[in-house]
């Protein structure tokens, strides 16, 4: 591409194709992003902070707090990085090592178990160039990009002319959405959105299994078998079909035998082949899994000792902190205070916290010591892992005061 183009962070498509104009040492407009992207893009540009107990602090005063915190900690948890970049999340990896610490991210509540058995070659998978060139048929399930992604469908699934859809949506390429609710992205799929009962994924996807294979598919909560047959034969009549997985499907399944026996069900009955991709939501979750996993055969949940890594539920941070495991937490680039609930987190505000974040959040002004850091693709560039796998590099468009989530890592472990 000509020109200069940014890349946008305000989610897992991590677009590569953003425009912006300057005004003084602000972005004061931007081009192509969606509006997520455009008031993610407008971040920036602000002074930088550090506080120790709510108080403003030097940096370097608040560097050896952390460093303190950290030292004297007996299990220490360190959380977060789905928005940090693959430099800060390897730091803090190496960080982990060193305190011998737990590590985890939102995966682990997440679509953390889709990813780790993609890393592990359990189903077959591609990437959104694959599916904008050649994808003719997408189911979008228990997701809603409209609203979570908001230009998967325009810049990668269904609406652009790719190399081998010239045509475009209009004739060759089928959108399907199942979910428990007509989501947005379910009305772009008019005819094709098949609404199922909370709870009612594994009886479709068997019933699914069913019909792919010519046997009647029947579901207890009686979805009408014609539509159920409909379907089937729009997936096995794919060429190059795609299902993008959301938290909704997760969520409602025990475990993902199911749809991974889907997956290659249609890998032998359709006419093309099949894939499955996690909607990944935050931009560098899937950086998170794949380096934790290339160092530790694990995607999150992981727990270090003398260098060597642990691994189970108890060390998720849900779990560590229901059962007071943790006696300090590093938190970077996320806010659990604000999103899990009460009966979880309010465990946190018995331990002190360490936060690194370019946002103030609940998190961060309850933080014994809080850092505020650069904007990544706005403020700091580095490199990123898109939702399907692709790795990303981006420059920063403004200069800033403050450090990098890698800068404050690198300094923390410095002072230890
Ligand atoms: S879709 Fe995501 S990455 Fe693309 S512009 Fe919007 S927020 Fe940014």
């Amino acid at each position: 591409m000509e020109g200069n183009y940014y890349v946008c962070t305000g989610c897992g498509l991590l677009c590569d194709d953003i425009e912006v104009e300057l005004e003084k040492d602000s972005v004061s407009k931007v081009y192509t992003a969606c509006r997520v992207g455009v008031a993610h893009m407008k971040e920036g540009s602000r002074e930088a902070v550090s506080r120790v107990d709510g108080k403003p602090a030097e940096e370097a005063a608040a560097i050896e707090k952390a460093a303190e915190i950290l030292k004297n900690a007996k299990n220490p948890l360190i959380f977060g990085l789905g928005t940090s970049t693959n430099e800060a999340q390897k730091k803090a990896l190496e960080l982990a090592k060193k305190l011998n610490a737990t590590l985890d991210d939102t995966s682990s509540f997440c679509l953390g178990p889709v990813v780790e058995a993609l890393l592990q070659e359990k189903f077959n998978t591609c990437t959104l160039d694959d599916v904008r060139h050649k994808g003719d048929v997408m189911v979008f399930w228990g997701a809603d990009p409209s609203d979570s992604h908001p230009r998967h469908l325009s810049k990668f699934s269904y609406f652009p002319r790719g190399e081998q859809k010239q045509k475009g949506w209009e004739e060759e390429r089928t959108a399907i959405a199942i979910d428990i609710r007509k989501s947005h992205t379910a009305k772009i799929c008019g005819s094709n959105f098949f609404q199922i009962p909370p709870g009612g994924d594994t009886e479709f996807i068997n019933a699914l299994i069913d019909g792919v294979s010519g046997k009647l598919p029947k579901t207890s909560y009686k979805f009408p078998p014609k539509r159920l047959l409909e379907l089937s034969n729009m997936l096995k009549g794919a060429k190059f079909g795609t299902i993008f997985m959301g938290l909704g499907l997760l969520y409602s399944l025990d475990d993902l035998d199911p749809i991974i026996r889907l997956v290659e069900v249609l890998n032998e009955k359709a006419k093309g082949e099949f894939h499955l991709i996690p909607m990944v939501g935050h931009y560098n979750m899937r950086g998170f899994n794949e380096n934790l996993f290339a160092e530790t055969g694990y995607v999150n949940c992981v727990k270090f000792e003398n260098g060597e890594a642990k691994h189970g539920p108890e060390y998720s941070t849900v779990e560590a902190l229901k059962a007071k495991a943790v006696d300090a937490v590093l938190i970077i680039g996320s806010d659990p205070l604000a999103s899990l609930p009460h009966s979880i987190v309010k465990n946190l505000l018995d331990i002190p916290i360490i936060s690194i974040d370019p946002c103030e959040t609940l998190t961060s002004r309850k933080a014994k010591v809080h850092f505020s850091t650069a904007v990544t693709g706005v403020e700091c560039g580095g490199s990123a892992t898109r939702m399907d796998g692709v790795e990303v590099k981006f420059d920063p468009i403004l200069e800033t005061k403050r450090p990098t989530d890698e800068e404050i890592l690198t300094k923390i472990m410095e002072a230890l």
